[in-house]
């Protein structure tokens, strides 16, 4: 394998043995993570899963080593845009460090994430993939490199868009590149919404599209623009004399080059300078008359445009988790490798309970990231149920991980002291990405209110949500009655909450909490539930310890002047932190202790 740089040889622990803890260089992330396998073998057809573990094991491989590396190089060597090429022409380019073009080839050429979930035949599977196994290469590909994940997503969700709303023309012309895994013939996708006077309100937006012939010229500024270079943009744009708001927004397709090979009439202004995904060139483009076509019914711009929207929500909230699962190793590679007053850190009860919190808030994310890919899967197979349960647990997913990420991946790197503060760890880089999660895409407040006003208030879709968990809790009987009844209960009581804070307009400031609640509910159930597979499966019943752990520490209120800890507590973290597979009687007892 081409070595970019001598940085993984020479911070091998062995180097200094002893002295400083090792992080997670040359760990495989797909084998130092059974529960991403049993998740995979619950949610995935046997034979699926078989063709795509060797695949993810190379690629757990290549994220804990190589591409981690290259991740290191492009965060620290920015793009560059340029404003002419060497002859002295006006043509646009932004310069990427190799690292960063290494990365391209692994995500797009050798693994094809982009294209995976459209277009057949990726990695020799004669379908198309389910989301589920698409986002298991998501998940782990992000663990190394957060900043490409956002081209990747977005050239799927362009893809996507174009193959359902599309004429045929415009699909002939642009959708094989953007299916691409040869890459000379791969363009790139964007999405281009936000404008200074609205990204949340987007209905606000100025860029005027006029019709000319075949075709609609574009003028105005769009302001957030990732993936600058991109070469098929996916952008909103208001037709001359539409209405206003989002109802009078159109969909367009606009092409980084024109028929005779010259550049769109559109410019990078210039690039900006990010706290996080640094590697990754996002800019403000003016928009000169530039060419595009409209995609899909004029009148349908902004609901079309919603849909790649919610399946970036989801791409986030399982991107949001693989930050966080990296920062749970790092965090356990510390904690078990540093020697701190004459005990390792994993042995003191103060830190076992800032790693107990680490894994806890991954797991959920991991669980609902699942559940909603598994949503998303069968409604796009037809199921109306389906349909309204994605509806509400995208929001759900979005807001929670998204904003749990920061908090993990904050406590990680204080885990690490510090050290882990400084940009040589990936620890500092895994805290500035895991801002932007809740940021784009929606904000955290703009995702709560989606998940209440919109899917509980005006959906309904609450009671497909209730009647989810409900089946969940049926379904697996292995799981003591107790402990189902409980969490029968509270998912009662959560929608039930949502549905009061949904019902009126001075409830607006609850909605946060509400999701939380749907949320961490969720959560427990899932968590549950997959027990009673895993144990099963291979005999270990352990989720289901964490299945309490959400009920305990997100969803009841304690009393602060009560000791919490106690015994039961201290066995289930001795369970978690270790590697022994427990049984569901033993695991049943303890869930059930007081
Ligand atoms: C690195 C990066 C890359 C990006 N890439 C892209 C891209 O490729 N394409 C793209 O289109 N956009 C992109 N964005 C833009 C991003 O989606 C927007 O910044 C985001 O949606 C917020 O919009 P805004 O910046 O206009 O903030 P505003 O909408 O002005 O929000 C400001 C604050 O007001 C709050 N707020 C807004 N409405 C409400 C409400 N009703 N109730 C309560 N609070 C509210 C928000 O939560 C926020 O805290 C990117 C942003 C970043 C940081």
């Amino acid at each position: 394998m081409h070595q970019l740089s001598q940085y993984a040889a020479a911070t091998t622990p062995a180097d200094q043995p002893g002295l400083l803890a090792p992080d997670t260089s040359g760990m495989n992330f797909y084998r130092a993570d059974p529960a991403l396998t049993d998740l995979l073998r619950i949610h995935l057809p046997d034979a699926l899963f078989r063709h795509v573990e060797p695949h993810l094991d190379r690629l757990g491989g290549l994220a804990g080593g190589h591409l981690d590396e290259c991740a290191r190089l492009a965060d620290r060597h920015v793009p560059e845009l340029h404003q002419r090429d060497r002859f002295g022409r006006d043509v646009q380019w932004i310069e990427y460090h190799p690292a960063y073009r290494e990365l391209e080839r692994a995500a797009f050429g050798e693994f094809g994430i982009h294209a995976m979930s459209v277009r057949k035949g990726i990695l020799g599977w004669p379908e198309t993939y389910p989301v589920a196994a698409k986002h298991a290469f998501t998940f782990l590909f992000n663990q190394a490199e957060f900043g490409l994940g956002c081209p990747i997503n977005v050239t799927d969700g362009c893809a996507k868009l174009l193959s359902r709303f599309g004429d045929d023309a415009l699909k002939a012309r642009y959708l094989d590149g953007l299916t691409q895994t040869d890459m000379s013939k791969l363009t790139q996708g964007g999405q281009f919404m936000t404008e200074k006077e609205g990204g949340s309100d987007v209905g606000k937006l100025t860029t005027a599209a006029v019709r000319e012939g075949d075709h609609w010229r574009l003028s105005g500024e769009k302001w957030f623009c990732s993936n600058a270079d991109a070469e098929v943009v996916m952008l909103l744009a208001r037709p001359q004399g539409a209405e206003a708001g989002t109802r009078g927004v159109g969909l367009f397709l606009m092409p980084r080059r024109l028929d005779d090979g010259s550049q769109n009439h559109y410019r990078i202004v210039r690039l900006k300078d990010k706290l996080g995904t640094r590697s990754m060139a996002s800019g403000e483009i003016k928009l000169e008359g530039a060419i595009t076509y409209a995609v899909g019914r004029l009148d349908r711009g902004f609901v079309q445009m919603a849909e790649m929207v919610n399946s970036s929500r989801l791409s986030n909230g399982v991107k949001s988790t693989a930050l966080m699962r990296r920062a749970h190793h790092d965090a356990m590679a510390v904690a078990q490798g540093r020697v701190v007053f004459g005990q390792r850190i994993i042995d003191l009860p103060l830190a076992r309970r800032q790693l107990m919190k680490i894994m806890l808030a991954t797991e959920q994310a991991l669980s609902l990231s699942f559940l909603t890919a598994d949503a998303l899967d069968r409604a796009e197979a037809g199921s109306q149920d389906a349909a309204a349960l994605l509806r509400i647990l995208t929001p759900t997913l979005k807001f929670r991980a998204t904003r749990d990420a920061r908090k993990v991946c904050g406590d990680a790197l204080e885990m690490r002291g510090g050290i882990g503060y400084v940009e040589e760890f990936a620890t500092a880089r895994l805290l500035r990405d895991a801002h932007l999660g809740s940021i784009w895409e929606g904000t955290g407040n703009i995702v709560a209110l989606d998940a209440l006003k919109r899917a509980v208030g005006r959906h309904g879709a609450d009671a497909a949500l209730a009647a989810d968990l409900h089946a969940r809790l049926d379904d697996c009987a292995s799981v003591p009655q107790a402990w189902r009844d409980r969490l029968r209960a509270l998912t009662d009581r959560a929608i039930g909450f949502a549905r009061e804070v949904a019902a009126r307009a001075d409830n607006e400031a609850e909605s946060r909490r509400a999701t939380s609640l749907l949320y961490h509910v969720a959560s427990a159930v899932t968590l549950a539930w997959e027990s009673g597979r895993i144990h099963d499966m291979r005999g270990d019943a352990r989720r289901l310890l964490l299945s309490r752990l959400v009920i305990d520490h997100r969803v009841t209120a304690s009393d602060p002047f009560r000791l919490a800890e106690n015994s039961a507590e201290r066995t289930i973290a001795d369970h978690l932190l270790g590697e022994r597979a427990v049984g569901m009687a033993e695991v049943g007892e303890l869930v059930l202790a007081a």
